[in-house]
């Protein structure tokens, strides 16, 4: 497969295990992950009276349901986030109907080493690298961690929750989000902690956590500051930035028949995700000369973390049953276009 631009983005889809309710139930695993031709295949379980062969799509690289956190980290995760300590931009996205395996990802369970996702992983990569530093280097690493909820922007590490924050825009430093707070992190548990809390405060004012994270995009950033004496004897800063994303379900909203508010709100996650597509497919496209990050908050706030001299790996999430079918279809349809 030839490389595409600098292999600046990375698609790979992973497919959950059946679960016990699945099995329970006796649903039928539809979707096959073949690792070494890096493609998966869908037969509809009824499919010759729909009339629907069994569809393949490729990737940039695929798991199975038996993965292992440590080996998408590896291939996945790890080039991105040393990157970053490099000095240059870094995005890092878990897409995916609701239920399929989005926060498994990025968090997993973090009190089992083996079963770590993304985010706990990269802390330790991140403080591990810093340990290893010699000499007159020095780093400085602060996280944010914000949501976006209905195209508002709230600051999951603020003091008042209540509170909505304005994206704004300066020719020196680009895209910001005005008052967002900022923690200075001198350790994997620092950074664990203030997760946590964010993690928290997700679910204030939402009487469903689990609506509420399947509804909002949920954005920690991490900045590395590294300083070191160059060549020239003089101190020389590179700042990296991470962003680990968890987006909104991709869910469609038809299909929960929403109404009122709760519609008006499937528009804007649709508006985000379908805009975060459309400015992916047109970075890898190379030829458009438009991207339309201005669309959403979404992209707009990631603006300099995507394309560019920016790496962006996309983890498509997808469930093995059948009654998934439609769904899971149109996730690869998604990813497919992003690569
Ligand atoms: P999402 O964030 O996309 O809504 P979750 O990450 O909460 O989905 O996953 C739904 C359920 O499936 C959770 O109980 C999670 O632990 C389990 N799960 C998801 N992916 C995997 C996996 N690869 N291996 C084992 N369990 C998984
Ligand atoms: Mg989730």
């Amino acid at each position: 497969m030839p490389e595409r631009d600098g292999d600046s983005v990375r698609v790979c889809v992973r497919c959950r295990p059946m679960n016990d309710t699945e099995k329970g139930q006796g649903c039928t695993q539809v979707v096959n992950v073949d690792t070494v031709r890096k493609n998966i295949t869908v037969s509809h379980k009824d499919h010759t009276s729909r009339g629907e062969p069994p569809k393949t799509f490729s990737f940039d690289q695929v798991y199975a349901p038996d993965s292992k956190q440590a080996d998408l980290y590896n291939e996945t995760a790890r080039p991105i986030v040393d990157f970053v300590l490099e000095g240059y931009n870094g995005t890092i996205f878990a897409y995916g109907q609701t239920g399929t395996g989005k926060t498994f990802t990025m968090e997993g369970v973090r009190a089992i080493p083996e079963l770590r996702g993304v985010i706990p992983n990269s802390f330790a990569h991140i403080f591990g690298h810093i340990a290893k530093a010699e000499g007159d280097t020095r780093f400085l690493v602060r996280v944010s961690y914000l949501e976006i909820y209905n195209e508002e922007v709230r600051d999951l590490l603020g003091k008042d929750q209540h509170q909505r924050l304005e994206v704004k825009e300066r020719p020196d430093i680009g895209v910001y989000v005005k008052d967002l707070s900022a923690f200075v992190v001198n350790n994997a548990d620092d950074m664990d902690r203030i997760m946590t809390l964010g993690n928290k405060n997700r679910s204030t004012g939402s009487t469903n956590m689990n609506e509420h994270s399947s509804r909002s995009h949920a954005i920690f950033t991490c900045t590395v500051e590294c300083s070191e004496k160059g060549a020239d004897g003089e101190q020389h800063v590179r700042v990296g930035k991470l962003h680990l994303v968890d987006l909104a379900g991709s869910e469609r909203q038809a299909k929960t028949g929403a109404t009122g508010q709760r519609l008006k709100e499937a528009t804007k996650i649709n508006l985000s995700l379908s805009t975060l597509g459309n400015v992916i497919s047109a970075l890898v496209d190379g030829k458009s000369s438009h991207i339309p990050y201005r669309n959403s908050k979404l992209t707009r706030l990631l603006q300099d973390s995507l394309g560019g001299n920016s790496k962006t790996a996309m983890i498509a999430n997808v469930g093995p049953a059948d009654y998934n079918y439609d769904e899971t279809i149109s996730t690869l349809r998604y990813a497919n276009r992003a690569k």
